[in-house]
């Protein structure tokens, strides 16, 4: 069975008014459980609404999500569980930072998941280690912190919770590279480690093609295309239409083809990477 299910799921902004948007249009996808999947698409595609539908912040203006079979929607004073099982990192998640030491800001949501002090404890050291943060700092402020530090210890608060399914939007937006490669590292292991289920929101073609296995890509609000990275991939034209320069697409079809899968990296001459 599918971890998420989402049933011909539309979102409309402002609806009834001048300023209607329609977001997210009609979108079927199933993903299993334990997929590390990249999310991809022009800014404005519909990526950040799409994804706030997996821990219920927005219900769907029509269509079904569904969590391990469960209707989200189906009763309303229950959605609280979905975000329990469904984390979501957002878009600079350190402006959620609000405690006075690091420690009780990762311990936030493990706390209100009703666990013992000690298991809250234990996933507090333990989901700071992941991303990094020296045990000796715990009791520090997190507004001590670097940028790039504060980011890890926003989702070392996610990941404390354990949720079956993490969602992180762009959580490398603004970090030089050796942050983003930081980060994307600990996002692996989380998921080696846990088996969860990963949606990596990027607009890094790169990132995805390193991290992900599935691409799930979004167009002007529709689903355009889910399928395995490579397959994905391998859809050159479309994706070079995407606004991904050629450099960056000769360089992921090299990699992709060392690797054996079935692309053509000549269609992008190499020499311009
Ligand atoms: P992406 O994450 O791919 O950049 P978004 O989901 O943020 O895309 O946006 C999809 C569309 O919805 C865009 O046209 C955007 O302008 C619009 N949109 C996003 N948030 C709002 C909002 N709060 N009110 C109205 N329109 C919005």
């Amino acid at each position: 069975m599918s971890v998420i299910k989402l049933d011909h799921v539309s979102y409309v902004y402002s609806k009834g008014t001048p300023f209607e948007k329609v977001a997210v249009n009609d979108v079927n996808v199933e993903i299993e459980k334990g997929e590390f999947v990249g999310v991809i698409g022009h800014t404005g595609s519909g990526k950040s609404t799409l994804v706030q539908h997996l821990n219920a912040l927005l219900q769907p203006t029509s269509g079904k999500v569904y969590i391990d079979g469960e209707d989200m929607w189906d009763d309303p004073k229950q959605v609280r569980k979905f975000r329990f099982k469904v984390g979501l990192v957002f878009q600079y998640p350190e402006y959620q930072l609000f405690e006075e030491t690091i420690y009780k800001d990762v311990a936030f949501g493990p706390t209100n998941m009703g666990l013992s002090e000690q298991e809250v404890d234990e996933r507090v050291r333990h989901a700071t280690a992941m991303v990094g943060i020296d045990p000796a700092d715990l009791e520090k402020s997190p507004f001590e912190l670097s940028g790039g530090q504060k980011r890890r210890v926003a989702i070392a608060g996610v990941m404390a919770m354990r949720p079956e399914v993490l969602v992180l939007d762009e959580p490398t937006a603004g970090l030089d590279p050796m942050g983003r490669e930081l980060i994307l590292g600990q996002i692996r292991e989380y998921h080696r480690e846990t088996g969860s289920t990963i949606l990596l929101v990027s607009h890094s073609m790169e990132d995805i093609a390193n991290y992900a296995g599935k691409a799930l890509v979004m167009n002007d609000g529709s689903l355009y295309m889910y399928d395995d990275v490579e397959k994905v991939f391998s859809h050159q034209k479309e994706i070079a239409e995407m606004g991904l320069s050629v450099p960056q697409v000769a360089r992921i079809f090299t990699r992709l083809a060392e690797k054996g899968y079935p692309v053509n990296p000549n269609v992008f001459r190499v020499e311009d990477a």
